[in-house]
């Protein structure tokens, strides 16, 4: 049987794991990579699957989130985390690589490939509904794409800037010191509550102040002035000491229930913190909580810092650290399944950071699972996606089903993944459960879907 090429736009990090499981699966790709023609304003190369920025994939160790997902993208035949493997460098325990060699390897092995055709043009819009397509285009999506996928979604939150806020592990707050409530008790107690002191609120403002910012590049200056009616925290504390507390750390309406049943409302308001720093639920199953308003631009190691110095928040591990940057993603939740292709049109699948994970290693992933759809759409077979308990299926479920209208990026992290049976309180014990039980159903849901393609042949 002879089947018509896929498409696949974008030959970065996503796009080229895509192209090389369409083309191993025996499906001819059509590889459209507008650099060197158009160059994007953070690549410097004209080389497939650039790393922008830093040469490093993460930990490598499987009981880190993000070794977890490179060894699940190894035991799945991943070849640009087997590329990255055959050029690492010594890092200290993180798979980090020569860029150079690395990314000429890949370019050249794809390049070679009898069934991979390369052509290098600015692709403008999408192939028609017919063509089976993985758009692969990443942060830096060029304009004109980016309008077309606008018009194309009907979504005018087509995301170009990501101002997002610091996220923790849910497990990690102090709720003896943080408590739970809406304001004025409206609805359930939805968010996490952290109350501060006077002194508290001084020292903190303090902090923030003084933190080391960190360095927006030349292009993210531009759209970063766009951004005003989202201000970074550190910008509403230069404002003035109370700013914070008449925006996001306002404390009126909050009441611990612990502070007991008072109804009398001087009594009330002299009982009430004098600042608050609300958390709101990230994921469906509130494992993950986001700092209400505190996108910010200081450096992750500040942000650890000055943020731990909030009550409850001491010992929090963060899962993201809040970022300002140029950053071009879908709406995913709307408009994604978790088999990445497009609940309007089945035969579009979308791959990388533009489907809203982050780091460099998630959008391998993204790659694999695209590419691997596209090719059994090509060939009569039918999609599917992994378990939400495997690093590669909690984010694609985590991208197409978090709470929508609030969608901000996420990185690999175990609080993606669904509890364990047990709690387990020491941490390394307790990431070494989940890798156990994410590496034993990867090889479970790969099982499956071989003897399902046994029984049912295309
Ligand atoms: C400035 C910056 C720094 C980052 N630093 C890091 C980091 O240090 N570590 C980390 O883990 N993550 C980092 N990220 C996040 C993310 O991991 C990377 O952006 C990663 O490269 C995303 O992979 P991707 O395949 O989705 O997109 P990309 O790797 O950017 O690939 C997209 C490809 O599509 C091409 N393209 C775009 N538009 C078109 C078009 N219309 N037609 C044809 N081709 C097109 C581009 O030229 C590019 O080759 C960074 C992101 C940015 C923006």
């Amino acid at each position: 049987m002879s089947v018509g090429p896929v498409v696949v736009i974008g030959a970065g990090l996503a796009g080229t794991e895509a192209a090389w499981q369409v083309a191993q699966a025996g499906v001819p790709v059509h590889l459209i990579e507008m650099r060197p023609l158009r160059r994007s304003p953070a690549h410097h190369s004209s080389e497939f699957a650039e790393l922008v920025c830093s040469n490093s994939f993460g930990a490598l160790s499987s009981d880190r989130a993000a070794g977890l997902l490179q060894e699940e993208l190894r035991r799945l035949g991943s070849l640009v985390i087997r590329t990255a493997d055959a050029h690492a460098v010594p890092a200290g325990g993180a798979l980090a690589v020569d860029r150079g060699r690395y990314s000429a390897a890949l370019t050249e092995i794809l390049q070679r490939h009898p069934l991979v055709t390369i052509e290098r043009r600015e692709q403008m819009d999408l192939p028609d509904a017919d063509q089976i397509t993985v758009l692969a285009t990443g942060p830096l999506t060029s304009d004109a794409l980016a309008n077309h996928l606008r018009a194309f979604t009907g979504r005018d939150d087509c995301h170009f800037f990501d101002a997002a806020s610091p996220i923790v592990d849910g497990e990690t707050i102090d709720m003896k010191k943080a408590f739970r409530a809406s304001r004025y008790d409206k609805g359930d107690a939805d968010y996490i509550n952290c109350p501060m002191d006077q002194p508290r609120y001084k020292d903190f403002l303090g902090a923030l102040l003084s933190a080391e910012q960190a360095e927006l590049k030349d292009f993210e200056k531009n759209s970063a002035t766009f951004f005003e009616g989202c201000l970074p925290i550190e910008e509403l504390a230069r404002r003035g000491e109370d700013t914070m507390r008449y925006g996001p750390l306002k404390p009126i309406g909050l009441w611990d229930p612990r502070w007991g049943d008072v109804n009398d409302r001087d009594v009330r308001r002299a009982r009430r913190a004098h600042a608050v720093v609300q958390l709101r639920q990230e994921d469906r199953d509130g494992r993950l909580w986001n700092l209400v308003g505190f996108q910010t631009n200081l450096k992750w190691g500040e942000q650890k810092r000055v943020l731990r110095m909030i009550p409850g928040l001491e010992q929090a591990e963060f899962v993201r650290f809040g970022v300002m940057h140029r950053n071009t993603f879908l709406e995913a939740p709307e408009l994604l399944h978790p088999t990445l292709q497009f609940r309007t049109r089945e035969r579009l699948l979308a791959a990388g950071q533009i489907t809203g994970t982050e780091g460099y290693a998630a959008a391998v992933a993204g790659g694999w699972l695209a590419g691997t759809n596209a090719a059994r759409l090509a060939l009569g077979q039918s999609t599917f996606d992994l378990p939400p308990t495997t690093m590669i299926g909690a984010l694609t479920h985590f991208v197409s089903e978090a709470p929508s209208g609030k969608f901000q990026p996420m990185p690999p992290n175990f609080g993606l993944l669904p509890a364990l049976p047990e709690r387990i309180r020491d941490k390394r014990r307790r990431y070494g459960a989940y890798r156990d039980r994410a590496l034993n159903d990867l090889l479970l849901a790969t099982q499956k879907q071989e003897s399902v393609d046994v029984a049912c042949p295309a």
